[in-house]
């Protein structure tokens, strides 16, 4: 080789570059010639995070010098997805950062592509709570996430024979460069034993086995580098034997019995979205981070302010959903236990402090605990739980219409058959905010679940309507669309997304509209390439991208997608002489392992694929695919490639959605019910930009009340009948041609979720939509509209309403 020529053709290397290879070096230990992607991603990230790391401790001083008040997000779930891309866009790097790489002959979007997802969280509420952060950070709001830090997070999702498997993800199997254990911020969580008071009064809780929680912690960097907040997540070691020594000589009076298998603590995420896992371990989890958290917020407060009783001035916490519900009984335990506080004291302190955010109104979701098993771990909690209730049972027997029956439902303890701990009830006593994630879910809120509490408390339930970050949901994932946007309307909506209505006066420019498809194409071509690459099968990038990527859930209701794509299979074979619209059916998303007909949903949904993919007769009119293992990474693939997004779920069923958002903010039309945030979505856009169909909530309500007969209704309708009948026939299934007829024989029995009610509605819909994309002028002008009035979805948005209504620190 001509050294001297390779010495003066190679660019000299930038100053990050040689802090690149010095990381690669020093922390990584291995050279530039037997470096592999793995050591290059690991060194890019120490690099990365040595910038982020002055802004964190910079944000930290800051906070403490203008002794702010702290807002604290509390949650079992956060789906952070990949952090390299993140953490580079919001500082602005990526340019520097992505020449440094290819100077040492590193190509930047190799090597984030083998950035394991941080998939701590089933679905939407982790992802949520990932958004709240991102945004907390970017509203320059001094916060932290506290959560567990799971070694395995969401399982793996293999589809073998179109069946899913599961397999455990071990996200950390090549460490975490991201994160910094603190040892030293530690604490006790004690479970089970007894308690014994003494003559004055106090209390004392003895457990009976007891682990240690350590912090690790993970910065999480605003946009434009504003601030670095942390993202505290609690791992668990076993009392070594001097600290068992320090615990059983120390005030806690008694000796621990022995200790809790730390390791089974973190190990595993409950993998049920919507459903209740009701597990003793899930309880142990949930007081688990909910203790650390606690003692953590407190130990802090009494560190920068003194004085315990200051409490809500200084920090306001956010319970994501009922897990971390048992923090309101271990502020109490504290406040009273530790901290000497009378109880009326501490419930004033603990209601300032607190609010709860309700994510579902599905009764099967609302966690609730046998009371003896409550009682057994958490002897001192259940306690505190029967005095609170005590209390708000005193106050509603006070209040103005509220009967015995009204008394039963806001009980804290269900009394119906054996008795169980209601943790929505506690988290609702406990809290000064109770608040719905859209319009329709928090109204649906004060009629149903929640309709005595409301007439007792009436003012603490409140609209706060979900949404996304537009870093990660545009900037990042569709950086095609947002240079398309910039050059349109110039660079404001990159600082408030509501700067995007901007746009709308493009939807009549021709050129505008063409340079937009120009995008559209090519992220759908680029994800046609990957499912090439990945399964196999080709795909038309100019048949409609119609997707329907979320969590597996008969409620949400894939089945009546697969349903309609089979009828529409039927459909183009009986009449092939018909202008039919060439269509592309997506579809992603896990299934918990215990639900049995959602994976059984899914095998359909591979069932009718392999049908349909192998039909020469049907050509390029009809594909579908189930792509495997959705998280978010494959969300940011899908997402922008789509042109119709499918948010057909049972009307009142679906809290908000955060998907039918993403899809909107990147040019996609919603085909949806008036369910969740659909129903602002319209609000948005205006009805000629959605397709919307089905019964509404209250219709709803009022069929199942009145009586629904779903076999007339199946019978009455010619196309639905001959699907349904053909998928319960084994058409799809000749292998085991029994296979469905028990899911199809749940649409002619009950249909809980009114698949059959809302079939004609939904297939006229998928015709209008036909019709749309056949004025490719008018369906792209509806797309750009989509665009410039979603802005509104952003956590931007959601996180200001939140900090002014709710946490009062704006
Ligand atoms: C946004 C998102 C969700 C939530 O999707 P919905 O359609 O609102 O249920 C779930 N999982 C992942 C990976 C996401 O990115």
């Amino acid at each position: 080789m001509n050294v001297t020529a390779l010495a003066t053709s190679a660019p000299p290397r930038s100053p990050l570059a040689d802090r690149l290879v010095d990381n690669l070096i020093h922390r990584i230990g291995k050279d530039e010639r037997a470096a592999l992607p793995h050591d290059w991603l690991a060194a890019t990230i120490l690099t990365v995070r040595d910038d982020i790391i002055d802004r964190w401790m910079a944000s930290t001083r800051e906070t403490h010098a203008a002794k702010s008040k702290r807002v604290y997000y509390l949650s079992l779930e956060f789906l952070i997805g990949r952090l390299l891309r993140d953490a580079i866009a919001n500082l602005g790097k990526n340019r520097e950062v992505s020449q440094a790489l290819s100077q040492l002959g590193v190509d930047l979007a190799e090597i984030e592509e083998i950035e394991p997802d941080a998939a701590l969280g089933n679905g939407g509420l982790g992802r949520l709570a990932a958004c709240f952060m991102e945004s907390l950070a970017t509203l320059d709001l001094p916060a932290y996430g506290y959560g567990i830090r799971y070694m395995n997070g969401m399982f793996r999702q293999r589809i073998d024979d179109g069946w899913q498997v599961e397999l455990p993800e071990n996200w950390l199997a090549h460490g975490n460069p991201w994160e910094f254990e603190r040892r030293e911020s530690a604490y006790f969580v004690g479970f089970g034993g007894e308690v014994t008071g003494n003559d004055a009064g106090q209390v004392h809780w003895k457990p009976a086995e007891a682990v240690e929680a350590v912090a690790v912690d993970t910065p999480v960097v605003g946009w434009r580098g504003k601030r670095v907040n942390t993202l505290r997540l609690w791992t668990a070691v076993s009392l070594d034997p001097i600290k068992l020594d320090k615990f059983n000589a120390g005030d806690h009076e008694g000796a621990l019995a022995g200790q809790v298998r730390a390791e089974s603590l973190v190990r595993v995420l409950y993998p049920a979205d919507s459903t209740a896992s009701g597990q003793e371990l899930r309880l142990r989890q949930e007081y688990f981070f909910s203790s650390a958290s606690i003692q953590d917020i407190v130990r802090r407060h009494i560190q920068y302010f003194g004085d315990v009783r200051t409490l809500p001035d200084k920090a306001a916490i956010q319970l994501n959903d009922t897990h971390p519900a048992v923090s309101v009984a271990e502020l109490m335990r504290l406040l009273i236990d530790h901290h000497d506080l009378a109880f009326d004291e501490a419930w004033e302190i603990t209601k300032a402090t607190f609010g709860y955010t309700n994510h579902t109104l599905l009764p099967e979701a609302l966690e609730s605990w046998p009371l003896p098993l409550f009682e057994r771990l958490l002897p001192r909690h259940m306690q505190i739980v029967y005095a609170i209730n005590a209390r708000v049972l005193r106050e509603a027997r006070k209040a103005d219409g509220i009967d015995d029956e009204a008394i039963g439902a806001i009980s804290l303890i269900d009394e119906g058959g054996e008795r169980r701990v209601r943790m929505a009830n506690l988290a609702f006593a406990g809290s000064h905010s109770v608040n719905g994630v859209a319009a329709l879910h928090t109204d649906l809120m004060k009629q149903t679940v929640f309709a005595d509490l409301h007439k007792l408390y009436p003012a603490r339930i409140n609209n706060k309507t979900n949404g996304i970050t537009p870093r990660r949901w545009l900037f990042e994932c569709n950086p095609g669309l947002t240079h398309l946007i910039r050059d349109a309307i110039g660079e404001e909506f990159l600082d408030d997304a509501a700067a995007l209505t901007a746009l709308a006066p493009f939807a009549e420019d021709a050129a505008f509209r063409e340079r937009f498809a120009e995008v559209k194409r090519a992220n759908k071509v680029a994800l046609a390439a990957h499912i090439k690459d990945r399964m196999g099968l080709r795909l038309d990038p100019d048949a409609i991208f119609d997707v329907q990527i979320k969590r597996i859930h008969e409620y949400k209701r894939q089945l009546l997608n697969i349903i309609e794509t089979v009828a529409l299979y039927d459909q183009i074979r009986s009449h092939p002489e018909r202008n039919w619209t060439p269509r592309v059916k997506l579809f992603a998303g896990k299934a918990a392992s215990s639900y049995h007909n959602a994976k059984l949903i899914i095998k359909l949904a591979n069932d009718v694929a392999r049908r349909v993919n192998g039909d020469p007769s049907i050509g390029k009119l009809l594909k579908v695919a189930f792509l495997p293992n959705y998280n978010v990474s494959l969300a940011e693939r899908i997402v922008p490639a789509a042109d119709l997004s499918e948010q057909i779920s049972t009307a009142g069923m679906e809290a908000s959605g955060t998907g039918n958002m993403k899809f909107a903010l990147n040019g996609a039309l919603t085909i949806g019910t008036l369910d969740g945030a659909n129903v602002e979505i319209r609000d948005h856009v205006g009805d000629e930009n959605i397709i919307i169909f089905g019964l509404t909530a209250d219709e709803v309500a009022a069929k199942r009340a009145d009586g629904y007969e779903p076999r007339a209704v199946i019978e009455g309708s010619r196309e639905l009948a001959q699907a349904v009948n053909a998928i319960a026939s084994g058409v799809f299934s000749p292998d085991d041609p029994n296979r469905y007829q028990g899911l199809m024989a749940g649409l002619y029995e009950h249909d809980w979720f009114m698949v059959a009610a809302d079939f004609d509605a939904y297939a006229a819909a998928q015709r209008q939509v036909d019709a749309r994309w056949a004025d490719r002028d008018a369906w792209r002008a509806s797309a750009i509209r989509n665009v410039a009035q979603v802005g509104w979805f952003s956590s931007d948005r959601t996180i200001g309403e939140y900090a002014r209504d709710i946490w009062n620190v704006l």
